[in-house]
């Protein structure tokens, strides 16, 4: 597929900026799982505020409080997630860090889609709905038992040791990241030399906060996302493109561009 002109010379900026980095991390969220097919659901348009305040419904507080309510919210993204599959996108970084381009991704998104892709060294801040943990004995459940009879009729999964719920491990409103991912997030940021920041307009703290600290210590940083983000001003490069049609673009350029 060829370039359109306008791009022509952002695409190659970043594609320079890879080759030239030595230690380049990537920051993704909802933007680069909706050409999946995964609404965002802080969207107004997703149809998931429609019914449920997320805030409300979505909280720590809440699950506890009424764990079917929650379920039964996350339904319908459990069933989109559930049936995607990875885009160009998500393709396109597996190929950069195949190729010794990116040497870690740190997403937003709870998916698996990355990992689908193939990419290795994904850094899930907001967790994943890949496993479940048991509320009283902490028995950790891979989802795979549990997805096919929850998404289609609804069933809420629970604990096979004490039949407790088990809530999904990923982190809700008022819960903490977890602690060990989100440490090697911090890190990778501040050995990075680039960061790209895609499909993430970043305004979801502390995640948002992390671009800063990579240019706080002289990293490049590159922006694709479709609106604006608050760091605009302070990227080297800013696209404001579809990640979907845009990364492989990169990509092509980077690995073309190679010695
Ligand atoms: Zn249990």
């Amino acid at each position: 597929m060829s370039v359109p002109e306008q791009f022509k010379r952002g695409i190659q900026c970043a594609a320079d900026i890879i080759r030239g980095s030595r230690n380049t991390v990537a920051l993704t969220g909802a933007g680069i799982s909706t050409p999946s097919g995964i609404p965002d659901f802080r969207t107004p348009t997703s149809g998931l505020w429609e019914k449920y305040d997320a805030f409300e419904v979505a909280s720590l507080n809440a699950f506890r409080y009424n764990p079917e309510n929650f379920f039964n919210w996350m339904r319908p993204l459990a069933r989109d997630i559930h049936t995607a599959s990875p885009n160009p996108a998500h393709r396109g970084l597996a190929q950069l860090e195949e190729a010794g381009y990116l040497q870690t991704i740190i997403t937003q998104n709870i998916d698996g889609l990355h990992q689908q892709a193939g990419s290795r060294m994904v850094l899930e801040v907001h967790g994943s709905l890949q496993s479940l943990t048991c509320v009283r004995c902490y028995q950790q459940h891979n989802a795979s038992n549990f997805i096919d009879a929850y998404v289609e009729q609804g069933v809420i999964p629970r604990c096979s040791k004490c039949s407790n719920y088990l809530k999904p491990d990923v982190v809700l409103y008022g819960e903490q990241l977890p602690a060990r991912t989100w440490l090697k997030a911090q890190e990778s940021c501040k050995r990075c030399d680039l960061m790209i920041v895609a499909g993430s307009s970043l305004e979801v703290l502390p995640v948002a906060g992390l671009p800063m600290r990579a240019i706080d210590r002289g990293a490049h940083l590159i922006i694709i996302n479709q609106s604006h983000t608050y760091i605009d001003v302070r990227a080297d490069l800013v696209l404001n493109a579809d990640v979907a049609l845009a990364i492989p673009w990169i990509v092509q350029e980077v690995l073309s561009g190679r010695p």
